[in-house]
């Protein structure tokens, strides 16, 4: 087996990506081109999705959506305690107020009955489809619809996961993806909003832009505009478009790594003794495998330091996901005035997990070599 270093994540850029960016910069169109419609097309089509409105990252996508809905003051919406802060973020910004809602210990998604016991109303709820592993919609739908709240997915993880037939991003009113450079695609800085809803997309299309209304009829002149929105400047650039869309051609063959590397690994990780590994697929939920968390005991008799360095002395990157609980978060702390001890399983997830990588970076034997390093930094990290 090769012993080059495998890191926990590597944006996979061929000569197309290389030829189309190169081919943007020399025709001059740096923004407002014809690739980014291209890309939004393409992705819609991945999806199943009517409409893809591409935006300059996921978070953006996330607030662009809550702020085109009118989400304020005085509105609360429900996000996992476990995920990227962006979430709960995005909820911020609009000055909203987040209701965080305790995770699954079998799966680390938001966890439904807690949902279902939330006390007064919801205007949104936001489920984060955890490492790619869509959340149970059929639950979080029936409780949006007895609030009279809207779902919007986080689905920065959740390219091609499937929830039945259908996949993550078509599951709620919208979904908004992220394409920074180790999410299962790239397209440097980048995300899109998912939607059936045509209104909200050509909504979402004028408020990434500033709210110009150019359909002046007859005084329609270049550069002459009106405003009769407020807006962003939320647009994705034709670089960035170029790269994503050359990514489209690649991403059968990479969610076909990536699902035979999780199965490698899995069945190294599934023999270690004490271990908490996720399903990739339970119920009518199918992963997108972004990454396999291994879960070290709660009781914290391994020290998830020491087998984070050993992986390391082997040449083995990882990451976490999520490093605290984001309530938890001084920001959040502060605020809200949540404790320690608030959250149980998305504490545990923040101190004893360890993402490691499946992507398609790793090559014919990467999720071999990942295995046998994990158990060899396990096995000496036990106390
Ligand atoms: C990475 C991530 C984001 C942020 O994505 P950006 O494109 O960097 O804004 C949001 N939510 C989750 C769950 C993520 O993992």
């Amino acid at each position: 087996m090769s012993d080059t270093p495998i890191p926990f994540g590597k944006p996979q850029l061929d000569d197309a990506a290389f030829d189309a960016v190169r081919a943007v910069l020399e025709s001059g169109m740096l923004v407002h081109g014809t690739v980014t419609p291209a890309f939004e097309d393409a992705f819609a089509a991945r999806i199943g999705a009517k409409e893809a409105v591409a935006v300059s990252s996921c978070t953006a996508g996330l607030h662009l959506t809550l702020f085109v809905r009118g989400i304020g003051p005085g509105d609360r919406v429900a996000v996992p305690a476990m995920t990227h802060v962006a979430t709960a973020h995005s909820v911020e910004l609009q000055g909203a107020e987040p209701v965080f809602i305790d995770v699954d210990p079998a799966t680390g998604n938001m966890d439904p009955a807690k949902l279902e016991a939330v006390d007064g109303p919801l205007a949104a709820i936001m489920p984060v489809h955890y490492l790619g592993l869509p959340c149970d919609m059929d639950r979080i739908n029936a409780v949006a619809e007895a609030k009279g709240a809207f779902v919007l997915e986080d689905c920065a993880l959740a390219v091609d996961s499937k929830w039945g037939d259908d996949k993550a991003g078509t599951l709620g009113l919208a979904g908004s993806f992220s394409f920074y450079p180790v999410k299962h695609m790239t397209s440097i800085e980048g995300g899109m909003v998912t939607t059936n809803d045509s209104d909200l997309a050509t909504e979402l299309r004028r408020r990434r832009a500033f709210g110009y209304n150019r359909a002046l009829g007859e005084r329609a002149r270049p550069g002459i505009y009106d405003v009769d929105a407020l807006g962003m400047n939320y647009r994705m650039s034709e670089v960035e478009a170029a790269v994503g869309l050359s990514q489209m051609n690649r991403l059968d063959d990479f969610m076909a790594a990536r699902s035979a590397n999780d199965a490698t690994l899995r069945a190294i990780l599934s023999e270690i003794d004490g271990l908490t590994v996720f399903p990739d697929r339970i119920g009518k939920a199918l992963s997108s495998h972004y990454c396999l968390n291994a879960v070290l005991p709660l009781d914290g008799s391994v020290s998830r330091d020491k087998v984070v360095d050993g992986l390391k002395d082997r040449g083995i990157g990882s990451s976490v996901h999520y490093p605290g609980p984001v309530p938890l978060f001084t920001y959040y702390q502060g605020k809200y005035g949540y404790k320690a001890g608030d959250f149980p399983v998305a504490e545990w997830l923040a101190e004893q997990t360890i993402s490691l990588p499946v992507g398609p970076h790793l090559g014919p034997d990467g999720a071999k070599r990942v295995g046998e390093a994990f158990r060899e930094a396990y096995n000496s990290a036990i106390a």
